[in-house]
């Protein structure tokens, strides 16, 4: 059965007056409802006069009310994105009702669903998810800013986009349009695996080894997520910083067909 430890902070930093970044998760209370699976959700927003504590709250929130009321067996391939979707959809809404001029809002959100011995990760913007295994970081998300289109494209080099004046520039974020480009991928996990969900106040200031290297130092989660939140605010502090790790302590193996696990003996 799959089974998990969890831990996640969040900090305004040293500069910011107040915390944009918003955090939630779906944890199943007892052992029948694990069949439906585990979510956990991150979301930074962006906008003047608070209006990114809005968005970024209300994406996070919509979708986690989505998953709870998710069919039992839907396949979290085709769930998670949809359910990023009606996000996208409520934040764009709230962002029209509230309309005072240049008071526009939204957020990136990243998210990843588990279930059995699988990750579904979706995500919009700059904010990431990372496998970490065997002590290496290995990102599951790329960030949907301008640098990040431009070397993916090959027109400028990895190091070059990290360092760029405009890397925070989001080329997609909820809340902007009716619709949004929601990426998803999935991907088998193992026990031992953790999983690192983070705002750019994280990854922009801390390389993925170090990362890597304080969440497999640290036995207790709660002190990988101190640890980690504390090494951005040395580094750097500028912006808010929030960290989700999730740490897989043993998975159910099962098998596809047409669409529908079984159980592997
Ligand atoms: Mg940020």
């Amino acid at each position: 059965m799959l089974d998990l430890e969890f831990a996640q902070a969040s900090d305004r930093g040293r500069v910011r007056e107040s915390n944009e970044d918003y955090l939630g998760c779906v944890l199943p209370e007892v052992p029948e409802q694990r069949a439906h699976g585990w979510l956990f959700a991150l979301a930074d927003g962006v906008g003047g006069q608070a209006r990114g504590e809005v968005a970024s709250r209300t994406a996070v929130e919509t979708l986690l009310a989505g998953f709870r009321r998710a069919a039992r067996g839907e396949r979290l391939r085709s769930l998670l994105p949809r359910l990023v979707q009606a996000a996208n959809e409520k934040v764009f809404e709230t962002g029209l009702a509230g309309k005072s001029r240049g008071a526009a809002m939204a957020t990136t959100l990243v998210a990843c669903a588990l279930r059995f011995d699988r990750v579904v990760v979706s995500h919009v913007g700059d904010s990431r998810c990372y496998s970490i295994r065997h002590g290496q970081a290995t990102a599951l998300t790329r960030d949907h800013t301008v640098v990040g289109e431009q070397a993916r494209l090959g027109l400028i080099s990895a190091r070059e986009a990290a360092e760029a004046e405009t890397r925070h520039i989001l080329t997609r974020s909820l809340g902007n349009a009716m619709f949004v480009g929601v990426e998803t991928s999935d991907h088998l996990v193992l026990s031992g695996d953790v999983l690192l969900l983070c705002s750019d106040g994280l990854h922009g200031a801390v390389p993925a080894a170090d990362m890597a290297d304080i969440v497999t130092r640290n036995t207790d989660l709660n002190a990988a997520a101190r640890e980690l939140i504390d090494a951005a605010n040395e580094r750097d502090g500028n912006d808010n910083v929030s960290v989700q790790l999730i740490r897989i302590k043993s998975v159910e193996r099962v098998g596809m067909y047409r669409g529908r696990p079984y159980k592997l003996a």
